[in-house]
């Protein structure tokens, strides 16, 4: 009978022992959850104003708080708080003022403090989930210009000799364009240079300045003492021809609609296929030698007629109704048909082939981003990456392309942008605007540049007319 009476008590302590069980491993488990982490990489430096962005993360419930601070001796200065970011996971942006968190330079710890709303039974303790070690540095790079054309134009070039010091990253902006710039002369001198191409509706006012940051992001920023002096370009109107519409929209268009009419097929290359080249030029911009290649002053074909200049603005008539209006960026030099094209200067072919518009084109770099492009050609006789000599011919002239009769079309580029190869035909201006700030700097001169300049004045003592129609 005992024995009978114990069994329901029996099950009753099991029960109770498993529900005592149960919920003290349920209370463990949730005390056991982890808690909030960061995910982001380590910040290293502190500046006048740096901000770095906190990556978080909880496994359960959502971000409750947080809390960023810099301790650097004495009581911690909170660079941020922020209650209640309602997700499991955020990216918080913390900008750390230096001056306004009284950090001086040194060392100093970042420590991040955050928890989530998932309920544990104990308060988790108020350790940082994580402290990194930063370096605060609160002075600003230095920055000296060492030499800079005085005068420049639209659609001209100048170039501008710095040194930056303790800096990370410099850059050279020409209004909305930047300027790469490489490292020149001996290591000891620490300068770079860059050449500065003002795109021919260069906009007066528009900064032509450098700017640089280091480590820290802190930045200085200096304006380039350049004088911009105006410069007019031409006007063409060009009559579009039923006959040129019919070899050359089939030429440039492959696929096209069957009842597209030839003057909508034409102005879609004329539009489209002309940016198309334009963002090519940009592209092969890029790929420049990190020093000079050429030698003295840039050389013109010989005897050679020029019929079209440098950023002469066309209205295209058809059938005596105005169509459209677009910018030609070279020189349209012609002799006789299939002439030889030479190089204009020394370097490395970094382009051949078809280029929409420009039709069979060649482009040599000339190093530090400056480039001349050769179009319309009807024979390509170099290779991408042959090294070629001043005057080695690249080919033969044309009517590859957007063209009308056989010529050569030829642009000076700068990082992609078109400059008036006037200049470069130069030796003069060559020595006065690229080698003169060179001089001031203290920095080597680019080979041929005195000599040239020397020997054009001893030929000549006016400046050389250029040939036009
Ligand atoms: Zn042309």
């Amino acid at each position: 009978m005992r024995s009978r009476s114990r069994k329901p008590f029996l099950l009753v302590v099991l029960l109770l022992l498993l529900a005592v069980v149960g919920s003290v491993s349920y209370l463990a488990w949730r005390q056991s959850v982890s808690g909030v982490a960061v995910t982001s990489a380590a910040p290293r430096f502190l500046g006048q104003k740096t901000t770095h962005t906190f990556a978080l993360e909880t496994r359960r419930g959502r971000i409750a708080r947080l809390e960023v601070r810099v301790a650097q001796g004495g009581k911690p200065a909170v660079a941020l708080t922020q209650e209640a970011l309602g997700t499991s996971r955020a990216q918080v942006p913390v900008t750390f003022d230096g001056p306004a968190l009284g950090l001086r330079e040194g060392g100093a710890t970042i420590e991040v403090r955050a928890r989530d709303d998932f309920w544990r039974p104990l308060r988790p303790d108020d350790r940082p989930i994580a402290s990194y070690p930063v370096t605060v540095d609160l002075t600003p790079p230095k920055l000296e210009i060492l030499g800079a054309t005085q005068y420049v134009s639209p659609g001209g070039v100048g170039l501008v000799a710095f040194r930056a010091t303790g800096v990370a990253r410099s850059a050279v902006a020409v209004g909305n364009l930047v300027a790469p710039s490489f490292p020149y002369g001996s290591p000891e001198q620490n300068a770079r240079v860059a050449l500065i191409a003002l795109p021919y509706d260069f906009t007066p006012g528009a900064p032509i300045a450098i700017t640089a940051e280091d480590e820290a992001g802190n930045t200085a920023s200096r304006g380039i003492p350049a004088e911009l002096r105006p410069r007019k370009f031409p006007r063409d109107t060009i009559e579009v021809k039923d006959t040129f519409l019919q070899a050359k929209v089939p030429e440039l268009l492959r696929e096209r609609p069957a009842n597209q009419p030839l003057l909508e097929g034409f102005l879609v290359i004329n539009r489209d296929q002309r940016r198309q080249a334009e963002a090519e030029k940009r592209r092969i911009g890029g790929k420049t030698a990190d020093k000079a290649l050429w030698e003295g002053a840039f050389v013109q074909p010989r005897n050679t007629k020029v019929f079209s200049n440098f950023a002469e603005t066309r209205t295209y008539l058809y059938g005596g109704r105005e169509v459209d209006t677009q910018v030609h960026f070279g020189y349209d030099l012609a002799s006789t048909k299939q002439a030889p094209v030479p190089a204009a200067n020394a370097g490395v072919v970094v382009f051949t082939g078809a280029l929409t518009i420009y039709g069979n084109t060649v482009i040599v770099d000339h190093g530090l981003g400056l480039q001349t492009l050769y179009a319309h050609l009807s024979r390509i006789d170099v290779k991408e990456g042959n090294k070629v000599e001043k005057g080695q011919e690249l080919g033969r002239s044309g009517t590859t392309g957007l063209a009308v009769g056989d010529h050569l079309h030829y642009e000076v580029l700068v990082h992609g942008v078109s400059v008036t190869p006037l200049e470069w035909w130069d030796a003069r201006w060559i020595r006065d605007h690229i080698g003169k700030p060179l001089k001031e700097a203290g920095l080597p001169e680019i080979a041929g540049v005195e000599a040239a300049a020397a020997d054009e004045a001893a030929r000549s003592p006016a400046r050389p007319v250029r040939r036009k129609r």
